[in-house]
């Protein structure tokens, strides 16, 4: 691994200014933006394998941004660039519907037992959108109630309040939403039972949905608190609302399946109690190719497009690539004692940053959850999105740029989380928890 200083980064430089002429603010996602730590040329990568990425100076990064999630069997994972290749010699899209979706369909059931019907689309953003509009469709109802730092994707209703990259920008209330709209999101803080309740109290007749990522990777990775999933699911079933879980970043991340059913949990969790009535999929799923999927009872899909009047619809969807991709993803993670490295590698990261913080007096609040965690600048627990937001960013950038010169890449704010990969291995975790200790080193 390289020690020390990195090498330069001058084409990264040179293609980000051109970038900045044709592409706005040189970036198709501006959670890629270096704005929250520090400004400058973002790393333009030329390619990846495995847990290791190389820029286009040909330095090789330690990848603990996964893509923002997708990427958890490492780039060009062999199984996954067959299936890709080999759908793509039969042609990209027919606009007409394959066996391969009913395959990936089953298996997806097989995995995620709430969900009696399943439709695929391109984006988290899309199933989520979707969601909302099919529990609207259901109940008749407007309003939305989600917890506030929870991302929920780019479309209207969910940029209330929202965690990630809007928060990372310092704009969690999008600009270019109508009051109209924005009115129709109720946001609570996670974790919060008694704020749900008063919600619920003053608007309750109107909320056709409670949406909330089971386990949040959206402002760090935050574990609900016990009961708190079995409450929700109980005061907005006593208020004829329905239940949406965004399992955009949790499906697939944990276990073999989703976060309702991870055995990881609060102990004692009663999982029948906290069974959603739809499910929104995405980022691993599809392999890291573009993907989404929602899906849940029964009675409410069916008002979906073409047996409801919920319209839904995609020229993408289904399309052979991201669906072959999908299935040998899911295939390689069902193989045995995956999570559980996962796991273990995750407990060996989060063990040596926090004891290489602790060298240094750099207080640091880590959060983990098999193999995703998150870093927080802090002395404090982080259970929700205002202890996360209080913490130090200044640091975090610090960090952020240090351990980028030490050949590892995180993604640029605090609010994100670190993923493993399958590919990571004990030595790229070692070589990561010296670096940290040699940026510790330089900010205590
Ligand atoms: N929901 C969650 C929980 C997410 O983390 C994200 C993306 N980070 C989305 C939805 C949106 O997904 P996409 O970027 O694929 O539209």
């Amino acid at each position: 691994h390289p020690s020390g200083l990195s090498k330069s980064r001058s084409r990264s430089e040179s293609l980000y200014k051109e970038a900045l002429e044709h592409i706005v603010g040189g970036v198709n996602s501006p959670s890629r933006s270096f704005k929250a730590v520090g400004g400058g040329a973002p790393v333009f990568m030329k390619r990846g394998k495995g847990a290791y990425f190389w820029d286009e100076d040909g330095n090789r990064y330690i990848d603990y941004l996964a893509a923002y999630g997708p990427i958890i069997l490492g780039h060009a994972h062999p199984l996954v660039t067959e299936a890709i290749c080999r759908a793509a010699e039969n042609g990209t899209l027919y606009g007409t519907p394959t066996e391969l979706e009913i395959e990936f369909a089953r298996m997806l059931k097989a995995a995620i037992p709430s969900m009696d019907k399943v439709r695929f689309v391109n984006s988290g953003t899309e199933a989520v959108m979707t969601t909302i509009r099919v529990a609207r469709a259901y109940t008749g109802r407007n309003k939305i109630i989600k917890f506030a730092g929870c991302y929920h994707g780019h479309s209207d209703l969910v940029l209330v309040a929202a965690g990630s990259g809007p928060s990372t920008l310092g704009i969690p209330d999008s600009a270019g939403i109508p009051v109209s709209i924005a009115h129709e999101v109720i946001t609570v803080p996670y974790n919060n039972l008694a704020a749900l309740d008063e919600a619920l109290a003053r608007w309750g007749e109107d909320v056709a949905a409670v949406m909330v990522e089971p386990i949040v990777g959206n402002f760090g990775m935050v574990m609900p608190k016990p009961g708190f999933l079995e409450g929700l699911c109980a005061a907005a079933r006593r208020n004829g609302s329905l239940v949406i879980y965004d399992e955009v970043i949790t499906a697939f991340r944990f276990h073999y399946g989703s976060a309702q059913t991870f055995d990881g949990l609060p102990a004692g969790t009663d999982f029948a109690a906290i069974e959603p009535d739809l499910t929104a999929l995405g980022k691993i799923i599809g392999g890291g190719l573009p993907i989404g999927a929602y899906g849940g009872r029964q009675e409410i899909m069916s008002q979906v497009a073409p047996l409801g009047p919920a319209y839904q619809a995609g020229t993408m969807a289904g399309n052979p690539a991201s669906i072959s991709a999908g299935i040998a993803c899911l295939q390689a993670l069902q193989e045995p004692g995956v999570y559980a490295r996962l796991d273990k590698l995750g407990a060996e990261l989060e063990a040596g940053l926090t004891a290489a913080a602790g060298k240094h007096g750099i207080a640091l609040t880590v959060n983990r959850i098999c193999g995703a965690l998150s870093t927080h600048f802090c002395s404090h627990p982080v259970t929700d999105y205002e202890q996360a937001q209080d913490t130090d960013s200044e640091r975090f950038a610090q960090f952020f740029r240090y351990m980028l010169e030490e050949g590892i890449c995180l993604a640029p704010s605090k609010f994100e989380a670190w993923f493993l990969t399958t590919a990571h291995t004990q030595a790229d975790i070692a070589y990561t928890v010296e670096a940290a200790e040699r940026a510790f080193a330089r900010m205590d």
